[in-house]
């Protein structure tokens, strides 16, 4: 029965965690896989979130299922971050998904369910996205606006591909901290492109990974609250993987925007029936946690303290990427002009791979590397080997 299926290739990302394990060199640094790293190169378990477990395990009395909509807690207390009082205008409700990669399957199968047929988004991007969209079978338009060598983000070229949609069509936005850019519209150009999306009468679906990593919490979110502002109907998924740490805990969420409460009552109840046939029922565990974090005050600050820790040093090490300079052909100092954990840097795959072999530096092939994969000491090395690369 499987005589049809061609071996597929193993994803590079992946690949790349198994070399970077497997290299013996001491100074080797790991540019490549996107979790948020400290100074010493480790990826610890949140204070809050070791609190919020201790009470967890005292407390939780049941493993009983909750539904397919998860915990309603955690999707009321993210959405109260999110969305603030931001949508006096609209009707929103959501649900609790397997991390954003879930949010985000359910939301391109609702995309068909509703009759959507192509999806533009801004190119390059995370390439799940294109490989979710790509499996439900929506057509996907890739616009591309932006400028690597740069790092900026070029608004006209942006709308020129956004007009060639027709009115119905779905267009994917990053909330924030653009991955694998990290270059992201400032709050002026989020205004325009809520304007085209509202006059095109296009459906905006936003997907925020990294709240609170890239210009502060509230900051963050501008972008998304501005365009559902100005569209009727909204979709915005959502992931704890980072700005809580949960990453294995597969915490998420996805919740739709709409003018009235009939029609998000009927959008719903068809999310509901994609959750049931998809995955019966979320994990609960990383929703719970988050949900006693942010009910309870002196956890909340203490998690907020540890994002913002986690923010700073990412923007320490922009600063110190920056102050290398011009590079050969490459310019670090824009660097400070991006957001998050990831920038893409202007190498082709070859030199990518020289960095490799040459120096034990990781990164993704496309020139995507993870700041915070820097621990102390390495920027200077990381300039050192891309004047190397460029004498070679
Ligand atoms: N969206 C973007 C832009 C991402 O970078 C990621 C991965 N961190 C996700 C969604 C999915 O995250 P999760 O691990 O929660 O599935």
């Amino acid at each position: 029965p499987f005589s049809k299926l061609t071996s597929q290739p193993n994803d590079p990302l992946l690949q790349l965690i198994t070399a970077f394990s497997e290299d013996p060199r001491p100074h080797k640094i790991d540019l490549g896989v996107g979790v948020f790293r400290d100074a010493l190169g480790l990826t610890p378990v949140m204070r809050a979130i070791k609190a919020a477990e201790e009470r967890l395990l005292a407390s939780q009395k049941s493993k009983s299922y909750l539904g397919p909509e998860g915990d309603k807690g955690f999707v009321k207390a993210i959405a109260a971050l999110l969305f603030g009082s931001s949508l006096p205008d609209r009707f929103i409700d959501g649900i609790q998904t397997p991390g954003g990669t879930g949010a985000l399957r359910l939301a391109a199968e609702l995309l068909v369910r509703s009759g959507v047929k192509r999806i533009f988004l801004a190119s390059p991007t995370w390439a799940n996205h294109n490989a979710i969209f790509r499996q439900v079978g929506l057509e996907i338009i890739a616009i591309p606006c932006f400028d690597i060598i740069n790092q900026s983000f070029n608004l006209a070229g942006f709308i020129d591909t956004l007009a060639t949609a027709s009115s119905g069509d779905a267009v994917l936005l990053h909330g924030c901290c653009h991955n694998p850019l990290g270059i992201d519209p400032t709050p002026d150009e989020w205004g325009i492109i809520a304007q085209h999306i509202a006059k095109l009468n296009l459906l905006p679906l936003i997907d925020i990974a990294y709240q609170g990593l890239g210009s502060g919490w509230s900051e963050d979110a501008f972008g998304l609250q501005t365009v559902l502002a100005a569209a009727p109907f909204g979709i915005l998924t959502y992931s704890c993987d980072k700005n809580f740490g949960l990453y294995r805990e597969r915490t998420g969420a996805v919740y739709v925007t709409s003018p009235d409460q009939e029609q998000l009552d009927c959008i719903l109840s068809n999310i509901l029936c994609l959750a049931r046939t998809n995955w019966s029922m979320p994990p609960d565990h990383g929703a719970a946690l988050v949900r006693l974090i942010l009910e309870d005050k002196e956890l909340t600050h203490l998690w907020r303290t540890e994002l913002e820790e986690m923010r700073r040093r990412t923007l320490s090490l922009r600063e110190d990427l920056a102050r290398l300079g011009q590079v050969g052909h490459i310019n670090l100092a824009p660097l400070t002009q991006g957001k998050g954990m990831f920038a893409t840097l202007p190498l082709s795959p070859n030199q990518v791979e020289w960095l490799r072999s040459q120096h034990a530096i990781y990164m993704a092939h496309s020139g995507r590397i993870n700041i915070a994969g820097f621990r102390d000491g390495d920027v200077e090395r990381f300039g050192t080997a891309l004047k190397s690369l460029i004498a070679a």
